[in-house]
């Protein structure tokens, strides 16, 4: 039978996948010996059978009596005691963190008796009632799904009539009424009594726990981090302990280092005469660390040792989420904290100058996703004319422009109108994630750097500035007032989520200091760095990019066309051209001569058409190897549906139709109705599968044969100058060994012709993208005839699943997603039980008949993290990415060859 409950004392922090996160860290908290309020986990796989089953297993209604016993052994209190009851919370936790996506309830067990017991206890009858009415409110919510407002309006209705203001104006005597009129609410909304058996709201409460891993917001979080549907959360039954307690008690956050710079120090919030989520909901302002050294000396201390203490012992940044009950320090959480993208490069290289961790840890500590994100541009420092709007907390990096909006739902409308927008609310709360996740970033007038904003936005790598308390949000006005100053919904601000400055209107950028450091080198992007922290950042980035480098067995190439973007690829790493693809040489001016090709009624004109294109493509050639000297460059065969370089067979028909009606001659007329006939000729209705790719190369004479030459001629012409040219010539879209024969047969012929006409020796190996699922299939054929391969997982993935390339992410992929169909597109990350099945078929077949073989990948994929992983384990030697994504590359292949169980960045 499954273990469905888990005592803190019995679980560690290995365990997430059962308990959840917080659960795993609480139980850990707990072995270390650190001060955590007793509790259970009920496991995650209970959520799962509760999701298959629609009800909560009868074997864990038992483990959870047997739980609650031992836990009211320990405490030496019961649920529901008149006279000194024991309450607890109830909270959500999965294995990966989702800032307030799910439900939590506190103060469980209180009832119309045991709130006496509660006054007694704390001797504070104020507190107790209003403990009782915060228990109704969240359970009415939660639980029971009550309107909120209804609740927040009585409450409104009696300060109202008291003539009061604040929450603590009341008094024990308002607040108990206030009970009354709760309950009334929770009779009159849900047709029942609020629930006075402990035990029956701790079973609705958790039931509330796993419906909340479904709801909409839950959902969207998840897709969005690529968390899968069915992991299901854990619930954590915890003691309470009490921030609201008077002066003496208090709630806080905070993290071992600081989350934004990596930074070691003292660095959180902290709200004294306060409960749970008070902080992160960021609804008040809060103190400082320092503070409450000032406040409560002994618990500050404590809280230094256990914070030093948990970050020696994950050897990582922490966060901590504590309360102070009277005094008395308690830790309701840590975990691994989540951090900018420049302070995970930061803290990686501290801790291992720390001699906490190794080189190859810092390296599976930082992920391509966050080094591509300090490749972004920054706001140009020293631009003139800006207005500086006003300045608050820098919590999440970046320079975001965008239009102001005021609410969610038009952040969302106006994104997707393809307006960039950033989100400006007083606080936010998770019913604004949608508006977040559309925004190109986050603005707060309210709250610090752990608030809702500041972690959500920091989870998804969205700008955010958080606690602009010069600001006066007025969601109603559509507006937002800073002084005198009015700035109106749609208008340009610009936001700088790294020194927290709000700027009126747009500013301009300047490149990162990582792409000056790839650009330029270590010393000059020293030299030029604005500070000290910059510097640090490009040290960590270049020692981890250059570790990375040492340990990865991937090769990375690019897919660079152009001398430039080979240039570009060679500055930032590239070990070679993966892919050239030559149609791009075809464009522009020289597509005329492709028309005349195409249309050519005999020898004689094909021929002078070639002749026309050939130095042309010598000298594409010669310049590109000449930029890649010595590195293997694969130059591809023209690939696309000719007709994509004819004119438009519509606008054709329509002008040869006019020039008839007109009576028109001439050349030009001519020559469009000649144009026409071979447009209608080579008119597909699935071009993408039709004569393309090597089967075009079979039937236009010349075609491949002048390619060819042209880079027989290109290498030769380098040879000749002391060069080192590495060309390689591949085969698009092959389906069957016979076509490669073809194709090898007359290219041979090329290359020792061009060989023995400029005296020089030419070895240019021939190769096959494998990009069909017959290609892959029939492998260790294609071998025969292919001295290297290079997955095209671009049209592996359209022809294995059937979807168009281009059509299908815009038509239903959206619907696809929501209905877990697929979780990410297969075009942006590799499908690894189909395609990537293909994949391993063919590395097999191809290394059999070829050991030598060599083997790449040149699709999208090969710059995307998570394929990266994905191809080194089945074996290849390179993957090549647009020139971009390069460093991203280098990064994610040194990480997986020192993952061996491979990572998850989450
Ligand atoms: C591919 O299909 O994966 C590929 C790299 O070729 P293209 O994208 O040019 O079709
Ligand atoms: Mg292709």
């Amino acid at each position: 039978m499954a273990k469905y409950v888990y005592d803190f004392s019995e679980g560690n922090k290995d365990l997430k996948d059962l308990l959840g996160g917080k659960g795993a860290n609480l139980a850990e908290m707990t072995r270390l010996g650190l001060p955590v309020p007793p509790g259970f986990t009920i496991t995650t796989e209970a959520c799962r059978a509760f999701m298959a089953d629609g009800q909560l297993p009868p074997e864990l209604r038992v483990e959870v009596t047997m739980a609650v016993r031992r836990l009211e052994d320990a405490i030496g209190r019961n649920l529901g005691d008149p006279y000194d009851p024991l309450l607890v919370s109830v909270r959500s936790g999965a294995k990966f963190s989702m800032p307030g996506m799910m439900e939590t309830v506190l103060n469980i067990g209180l009832n119309d008796a045991s709130v006496q017991g509660l006054a007694k206890f704390s001797d504070d009858e104020r507190f107790a009632w209003d403990s009782y009415r915060r228990l109704i409110q969240m359970f009415g919510k939660t639980v029971l799904d009550i309107d909120g407002a209804l609740f927040s309006g009585a409450l409104d209705d009696l300060k109202a009539a008291r003539g009061v203001s604040g929450d603590t104006d009341l008094t024990a005597a308002d607040l108990q009424e206030l009970t009354g009129t709760f309950k009334d609410i929770v009779r009159e909304q849900s047709g029942r009594d609020f629930p006075q058996h402990p035990r029956e709201q701790l079973d609705l409460a958790i039931t509330a726990v796993f419906n909340s891993w479904n709801t909409d917001r839950a959902r969207l979080y998840r897709r969005r981090e690529r968390i899968p549907h069915d992991l299901g959360t854990a619930v954590n039954v915890v003691s309470m302990v009490f921030g609201n307690l008077g002066t003496t008690s208090g709630t806080g956050v905070c993290f071992t280092r600081d989350p934004s710079t990596g930074h070691s120090g003292v660095y959180g919030d902290y709200l004294p005469n306060a409960q749970g989520e008070d902080v992160v909901a960021g609804i008040r302002n809060t103190l400082t660390l320092a503070d409450l050294e000032q406040l409560d000396p002994t618990s500050y201390a404590e809280l230094r040792q256990a914070m030093r203490r948990l970050e020696t012992h994950y050897r990582d940044l922490c966060d901590i989420e504590f309360t102070i009950e009277r005094g008395k320090l308690w830790m309701l959480q840590t975990r691994v904290g989540k951090r900018t993208a420049a302070a995970a490069f930061r803290i990686a290289t501290q801790l291992v100058d720390e001699h906490l961790i190794t080189m190859d840890e810092a390296l599976d500590r930082v992920t391509g996703a966050q080094l591509s994100k300090l490749m972004f541009p920054q706001f140009d420092a020293a631009a003139d004319g800006r207005t500086l709007l006003a300045t608050g907390m820098a919590a999440s990096p970046g320079a975001a422009v965008g239009m102001a909006v005021f609410d969610s739902a038009t952040a969302q409308q106006w994104a997707a109108e393809g307006k960039d927008v950033i989100l400006v609310r007083r606080e936010t709360n998770p019913d604004d994630l949608g508006g977040m996740i559309a925004a190109v970033g986050v603005l707060t007038s309210r709250g610090g750097k752990t608030s809702h904003a500041a972690v959500v936005a920091r989870g998804m790598g969205t700008t955010c500035v958080v606690g602009a308390e010069k600001l006066d949000v007025d969601v109603l006005a559509r507006v937002m007032r800073v002084g005198k100053r009015v700035v109106k919904e749609g208008e340009v601000i610009a936001i700088d989520g790294s020194s927290g400055e709000i700027f009126l209107g747009d500013v301009p950028v300047v490149p990162s200091p990582v792409v000056r450091y790839l650009e330029d080198g270590l010393d000059v992007a020293l030299d030029v760095a604005a500070d000290d922290e910059t510097r640090e950042l490009v040290k960590a980035v270049d020692r981890i990019l250059t570790h990375a480098d040492t340990v990865r067995r991937l090769r990375v190439h690019a897919n660079a066309d152009t001398p430039g973007d080979a240039h570009r690829a060679r500055l930032w790493g590239a070990q070679g051209i993966g892919l050239c693809r030559t149609e791009h040489m075809f464009l522009g001016d020289r597509r005329v001569l492709i028309e005349r090709l195409i249309v050519a009624q005999d020898d004689a004109e094909r021929h002078a058409a070639l002749d026309a294109l050939l130095p042309l493509q010598r000298s594409d050639f010669v310049e590109i190897l000449r930029e890649m000297d010595g590195r293997p460059t694969t130059i591809r065969l023209i690939d696309p549906p000719l007709h994509e370089f004819l004119p438009d067979l519509t606008e054709l028909s329509v002008k040869v139709a006019l020039d008839a009606e007109r009576g028109a001659t001439g050349p030009e007329v001519e020559r469009d109705r000649v144009l026409l006939t071979a447009v209608r000729r080579m008119h597909e209705a699935n071009p993408m599968l039709g004569l393309r790719g090597v089967r075009l190369g079979i039937v236009v004479p010349g075609l491949f044969a002048l390619q060819i030459r042209a880079v027989a001629e290109a290498a030769a012409a380098l040879l000749k100058e002391g060069g080192r040219p590495h060309a390689e010539i591949m085969v698009p879209l092959a389906a069957s060994v016979m076509e490669l024969h073809l194709v090898r047969d007359e290219a041979e012929r090329i290359l020792a012709d061009v060989a023995a006409e400029q005296g020089v020796q030419l070895h240019i190996p021939i190769g096959a993208m494998i990009e069909l699922p017959r290609a892959a299939l029939t492998a260790d054929r294609m071998a025969q005839a292919a001295e290297f391969f290079s997955f095209g997982t671009n049209d592996l993935t359209q022809t294995t699943w059937g979807f168009s390339r281009d059509d299908v992410e815009g038509a239903f992929f959206a619907e696809y997603t929501e209905r877990g169909v697929i979780s990410v597109s297969p075009f942006e990350t590799i499908d690894r039980r189909g395609v990537g099945r293909l994949v391993r078929i063919a590395v097999e077949e191809g290394r059999s008949e070829r050991p030598d073989i060599v083997l790449g990948v040149c699709g999208e994929h090969g710059g995307d993290p998570e394929s990266i992983h994905f191809f080194h384990e089945v074996g290849l030697d390179y993957v090549s990415c647009s020139p971009f994504r390069i460093p991203v590359a280098r990064l994610e292949a040194g990480r997986a060859a020192v993952s061996a169980a491979g990572s998850d960045s989450r």
